[in-house]
């Protein structure tokens, strides 16, 4: 019975005149009530902090995996990306408590934004309708320590990730004492991946002037499980 309203609902929603990818009237996710109206980006992030709670508890949700899958076989229309950390203790599905469908992933060492990221990105915010970009650094991370170390990198491919995140490591050193470097380092890198998704990319900054498209930046903790929301810095361009 599910599947078959979300058919006629999708064929409804190809019929309508104007369709436009990414425009406020985008299918919802097939797992969720249809509604006509796009959420916001709040009405997300308090989405994501839900599951996030449950997530630290230990309360997942469960749900029809099988039932699920069959749905999203003809087409996903995730609202929210995320742009996080290679690393294996930070699987966004997992700390977000969400499913097949739910969340756009694009991952990196340091969660750093390249041309290939980037257009990950322009591809899920123009042609699946994605409204919200969470950048996600986390504690510890090993990426955002080596760029701290200073150490030249044995290869020039982990080079490059390190030379992305060292500016970020530079700013970090200008206003904390050397104890509290790595921690600022990661939270001055998530400021940076964040401005460089949108400066590297007119598509996503038109989105984003439009209302289309907002950048949440967070960082994850590794012992609690918990999701914390940086504000903006005071120097970011957007
Ligand atoms: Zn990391």
């Amino acid at each position: 019975m599910k599947r078959a309203v979300l058919y006629l609902y999708f064929s409804l929603f190809l019929l309508l005149p104007g369709f436009v990818f990414g425009q406020q009237t985008r299918a919802a996710p097939a797992h969720t009530s249809v509604s006509a109206t796009a959420p916001s980006a709040e009405q997300l992030w308090s989405d994501l902090m839900a599951g996030n709670q449950r997530f630290m508890t230990g309360h997942l949700k469960t749900g029809d995996i099988v039932g699920l899958r069959r749905d999203l076989a003809g087409g996903q229309h995730p609202n929210v990306m995320v742009l996080a950390c290679s690393d294996s203790r930070v699987a966004p599905e997992l700390l977000f408590d969400k499913s097949l469908g739910d969340l756009f992933v694009v991952r990196s060492a340091g969660n750093i934004a390249d041309a290939i990221g980037i257009g990950s990105i322009e591809y899920a915010a123009e042609h699946l309708g994605s409204s919200l970009l969470v950048v996600l650094g986390h504690e510890k991370c090993g990426a955002v320590s080596a760029a701290c170390s200073q150490e030249k990198m044995p290869t020039v491919n982990l080079q490059a990730i390190v030379d992305q995140i060292s500016p970020a490591v530079t700013r970090a050193k200008g206003h904390v004492a050397a104890d509290q470097l790595l921690q600022a380092a990661i939270e001055e890198n998530v400021h940076q991946s964040a401005q460089d998704v949108i400066a590297n990319s007119p598509v996503l900054k038109h989105l984003e002037e439009e209302g289309k498209l907002a950048v949440i930046e967070a960082v994850y903790k590794l012992d609690s499980g918990e999701v914390v929301r940086l504000s903006k810095p005071v120097s970011s361009s957007h």
